[in-house]
């Protein structure tokens, strides 16, 4: 079988899904990989490493393949150029992306969302959410260490003492977290803010200080924060106030599951910022935690200069690249059985993270978004009612009645019923609670 590795489309993608040094995971597993001509060229990985890996570099990779690995989800003109019945894992956001999954429904593609691997122990190896979140992090501490004009670390020296600069972070999630660790291991004092209860311990164990706003925390299902009403929003805007005017570096990575991000952070907040602070805002193609933030570029509010993320992950290729070649070899081990490619829906990992399979969306809230509601069930005729008939004193059997061992059962499988529940599970919450540990 073969797995093809595409040539990423969108403007400013310098990722690529496949790695040449993990080409012989897939190999071993049985597969033959192709690679589109220049798929690895932005992330410094040049055709001839691929195919010293054992790779063939051909232009009808996606032509041939029955599985196409990608960041992005394919657009889609590539996805008519698919074989028939051939699969696609790749991000694919599917509150935004109806048109596509349309047509991988009516083209018959098996289609796997990244963001939809449920965040269970079980599949931490597959979590791309978190690889990618893991280099926003770092790239963020970095990128406002390099934008500010002063140092992170206490320097003690013969010429004087330089104070070390405050960093604020608010957001503690995988990506908030990583931001802390690097901007500590630079030497800055950092403290950091999150709605969730858990995060104030996780803050603390990466060295820094958590804020404490003496505000109730909002913790929603699944590990996951709630959204801010707009009055706990406007208190928590006011409280974190002062934080942020005595702030070097304001680092914002705060985000709810399937909402646009939180506004944390006002324009009037960031001009009580002293002259050569920097601010940077991980959500600003999200919505933005900082207002005024813009995707792409950095702008000036006040004293300080706004840096917004776009596509941060792609900004560091070559780690962010490994890393998630290394998350789809995890999952295509799990999808596979004696060299063929045979993804088992009843698992909780390969249902949760199903899009489209044979011409129909398993991914219900999509589904239900595209299709509307599923018909509701043919009613149960009521059977006439019929004479009890004596057996014996005290016993009543009722004629017509199916027998227990050769009756249709009408209850839905427990595991059909349970994949469907895992995949409800993923329109806001990808992770299970109880095996976040
Ligand atoms: P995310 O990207 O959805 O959100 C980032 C952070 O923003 C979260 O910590 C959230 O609490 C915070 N936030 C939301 N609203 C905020 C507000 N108004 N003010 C301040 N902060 C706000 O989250 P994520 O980083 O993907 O993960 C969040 C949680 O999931 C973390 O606890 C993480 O450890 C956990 N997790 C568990 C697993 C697992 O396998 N069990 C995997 C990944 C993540």
């Amino acid at each position: 079988m073969k797995i093809a590795v595409a040539r990423e489309t969108r403007e400013g993608e310098s990722r690529v899904a496949m790695v040449p040094e993990l080409v012989s995971k897939l190999t071993d597993l049985g597969y033959e990989v192709l690679v589109e001509p220049g798929a690895g060229a932005r992330a410094e990985y040049a055709d001839d490493l691929y195919a010293e890996a054992g790779a063939v570099v051909t232009d009808e990779a996606l032509a041939e393949a029955d599985v196409v690995i990608g960041v992005n989800a394919l657009t889609s003109d590539r996805v008519r150029s698919l074989r028939d019945g051939a699969t696609t894992l790749s991000f694919l956001p599917v509150n935004t992306s109806h048109d596509l999954v349309t047509d991988l429904r009516d083209y018959g593609i098996t289609a796997f969302a990244m963001e939809l691997v449920p965040r269970i122990s079980r599949a931490q190896s597959m979590d791309a959410l978190s690889s990618q979140s893991l280099v926003s992090g770092y790239r963020c501490a970095i990128v406002a260490a390099g934008l500010l004009r002063r140092f992170f670390p206490l320097n003690m020296t013969a010429a004087g003492t330089v104070q070390p600069a405050q960093v604020v972070v608010l957001g503690a999630g995988v990506a908030g977290l990583q931001a802390i660790a690097t901007a500590k291991r630079l030497g800055a004092v950092v403290q950091a803010y999150d709605v969730r209860a858990a995060a104030a311990e996780e803050i603390r164990s990466m060295g820094a200080k958590a804020i404490d706003l003496e505000l109730e925390t909002l913790e929603g299902a699944g590990g996951y924060a709630r959204e801010m009403t707009e009055e706990r929003a406007e208190r928590q805007k006011e409280a974190l106030a002062p934080y942020i005017a005595n702030a070097d570096a304001l680092i914002t990575t705060a985000a709810v599951p399937g909402r646009t991000a939180p506004l944390l952070v006002t324009a009037a907040m960031v001009e009580q910022m002293k002259p050569g602070s920097v601010v940077v805002d991980l959500a600003a193609e999200t919505g933005g935690n900082v207002e005024g933030s813009v995707p792409g570029q950095i702008v000036r509010i006040g004293h300080a200069q706004v840096w917004g993320g776009d596509n941060v992950p792609s900004q560091m290729p070559g780690p962010a690249s490994k890393l998630y070649a290394q998350n789809l070899v995890s999952l295509l081990t799990l999808m596979t059985s004696e060299g063929e490619f045979a993804p088992d829906f009843e698992d909780e990992v390969v249902a949760g993270a199903a899009v489209t399979h044979g011409g129909r969306i398993l991914h219900e809230p999509t589904r239900e978004a595209i299709e509307g509601p599923a018909e509701a069930e043919e009613p149960v005729e009521t059977p006439p009612p019929v004479e009890p008939v004596e057996t014996s004193p005290g016993f009543e059997t009722v004629a017509g009645a199916p027998s227990s061992t050769t009756g249709e059962s009408s209850a839905p499988s427990s595991t059909t019923e349970a994949a469907s529940a895992a995949r409800d599970e993923q329109l806001d919450l990808p992770f299970d609670q109880e095996d976040d540990k």
